[in-house]
């Protein structure tokens, strides 16, 4: 099969002719339709997250055709499955029985500890692919980008509880998407972007933001809760300093750098700093549940496989709206 391989970090993707993967009895094979590309695969090319292995094949937002079944049958051979970041979990441990198995120590990340999407074929366990909703709503390059950014970052929207007053910081691919079903909601969005990105700010409002504008600049009112996209560490005290009291800044990053220090004051009267990390199946499931009904429109770039690091070097420099897709 063809890939895009990683060979060590910080050197350019490579196409290469690779074996076929190999399933084991829990995995199903199957044909990658498309694969969304996500922030963590840039920080894995660039050296800011440690590979599982190497070389890897990188990509866990994976649509793909079940060509053959794992050995129980869990999704039928021509079924249509997405597989996301939580590629394995040992279901045995603290966190993994009390409902939190994004939490497992022992967990396995697609595209990290196990091969991704980035290629023809990929293995993967089916008990962690997730049913996708049906074609005609969400096309193949339409559903990708729900199979990371939406679903992290509706776990993101999650940790805000009933937040009326929402800020986006970084208006990328997860935050378009959570946009959406933030307004659904009820709630009102106030995006951040770069400085200067006239065409973010707009993309921000076409999708419901009520208002949108430089992350160096202060919203009309204060916010009740703030989801940080971008990893950019000093976007955390500026988020802070926005928040009402009893505010949340939620950190949806996997990589972020340093975080400045700041005064107390700006954490005082219950404000709080949190993380969200990976995602549960119950996430997935839910969140693949409610898109449809919001219904959550995905803006998408698609490129083809062997065009993988060009799409991350877009990624970097933040040359596209909405989400990146590669189409092997
Ligand atoms: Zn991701
Ligand atoms: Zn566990």
């Amino acid at each position: 099969m063809r890939a895009s391989v990683l060979d060590a970090p910080g050197r350019p993707l490579r196409t290469a002719v690779l074996p076929d993967p190999v399933p084991g009895p829990d995995d199903a094979l199957l044909r990658v339709r498309a694969c969304g590309i996500c922030r963590t695969d840039l920080h894995l090319r660039d050296g800011e997250l440690e590979p599982g292995h190497l070389p890897l094949v990188l990509g866990h937002q994976i649509v793909g055709e079940v060509v053959q079944a794992d050995a129980a049958g869990t999704h039928a051979v021509g079924a249509r499955v997405g597989v996301p970041w939580l590629g394995w979990t040992d279901g045995t441990c603290r966190y993994c029985r009390s409902g939190r198995e994004n939490l497992c120590e022992q967990a396995r990340f697609t595209g990290r500890d196990r091969d991704g999407g980035f290629a023809e074929l990929t293995v993967a366990d089916a008990r962690f692919c997730l049913p996708l909703p049906p074609q005609d709503a969400y096309p193949d390059l339409q559903v990708a980008p729900l199979l990371c950014g939406g679903l992290i970052g509706y776990r993101a929207l999650r940790m805000t509880g009933d937040a009326e007053r929402l800020g986006l910081f970084g208006f990328g691919s997860a935050a378009h998407m959570i946009c959406q079903v933030a307004v659904h909601e009820g709630r009102r969005v106030f995006a951040f972007t770069r400085a200067g990105d006239a065409a973010g700010q707009a993309f921000a409002r076409e999708l419901g933001a009520a208002w949108a504008g430089a992350s160096d600049t202060a919203p009309p009112e204060p916010l009740d809760a703030a989801i940080v996209f971008a990893p950019a560490g000093a976007l955390v005290p500026a988020a802070l300093k926005l928040l009402a009291p009893g505010g949340t800044v939620v950190c949806a990053g996997i990589h972020m750098s340093d975080i400045p220090s700041f005064p107390y004051e700006d954490l005082w009267r219950e404000r709080s700093i949190r993380s969200v990390a990976n995602l549960t199946r119950e996430d997935g499931t839910r969140f693949l549940a409610l898109a449809p009904r919001v219904p959550v429109r995905t803006t998408v770039t698609t490129y083809p496989l062997a065009q993988a690091e060009q799409a991350l070097s877009d990624l970097r420099a933040g040359a596209f709206e909405g989400a990146a897709v590669l189409v092997p």
